[in-house]
């Protein structure tokens, strides 16, 4: 194997990514000014494929039964599916699909609630794409973040993916009920996560169940 010192154009990558993070972190403040200045609670829900963001959004729309005081972008790569389900609760829902790209940034959140009817929301839940590598480093401007994983991941999710888990305000391990036919530990996850991030509650749900959504509502200070 032939190493070869780097040259111009690769100085030059690193320094287009910190430029796209600075211009995101920008534009994720002119989000939160937005959010703020129409008194818009802004959640960013983040989590792998499958480890049940969108149910567990479901759970929690069925819970604050706020109807159409409630909205959702649900960012996909091409689907529709998550929209269409989430539609299901009464939330105002608008969809983004971002193609290729692999989590949301601050520049499509921004053009989603530029074009979705934002009057006479209180809460706005974002479904992040489903990845627990970038969307850590894209904020989007919301109030608060939580992380989805779920049983089905295996034991070491959390030790593996410590930076997105560092930037969660709440950290939810959902698919409780099969944690036993998965041979998991949710005490060994609950540990990992009071190292990675102490502040941040570690709450066990079943969201097709219910378990857990009022926990997550209460740490969110939502009344329910
Ligand atoms: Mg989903
Ligand atoms: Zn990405």
């Amino acid at each position: 194997m032939k190493v070869v010192k780097p040259k111009g154009p690769e100085i030059f990558d690193i320094e287009l990514e910190k430029d796209l993070l600075a211009k995101n972190r920008n534009l994720a403040k002119e989000n939160r000014k937005r959010f703020d200045h129409l008194k818009i609670t802004a959640i960013d829900v983040m989590g792998s494929i499958g480890s049940g963001k969108t149910s567990l959004i479901k759970a929690l729309l069925k819970k604050l039964n706020m109807g159409e005081s409630v909205g959702v972008i649900a960012g996909d790569l091409t689907t529709t599916i998550d929209a269409e389900r989430i539609r299901e609760e009464g939330a105002r829902v608008i969809q983004i699909n971002t193609g290729k790209e692999c989590h949301l940034d601050a520049h499509l959140v921004g053009q989603a609630i530029e074009r979705m009817s934002l009057s006479g929301i209180d809460i706005l839940f974002i479904e992040n794409v489903g990845n627990l590598i970038c969307p850590g480093e894209f904020p989007l401007g919301a109030h608060k973040r939580i992380v989805v994983t779920s049983t089905t991941e295996g034991p070491y999710t959390l030790i593996k993916h410590p930076y997105i888990f560092r930037q969660a305000d709440v950290i939810v391990l959902n698919k409780i009920d099969l944690a036993k036919a998965m041979k998991l530990n949710p005490s060994q996850l609950e540990k990992d996560s009071r190292k990675i991030n102490p502040q941040a509650p570690f709450i066990r749900t079943n969201a097709i169940k219910g378990t857990g959504i009022p926990e997550i509502l209460r740490s969110l200070k939502f009344k329910t």
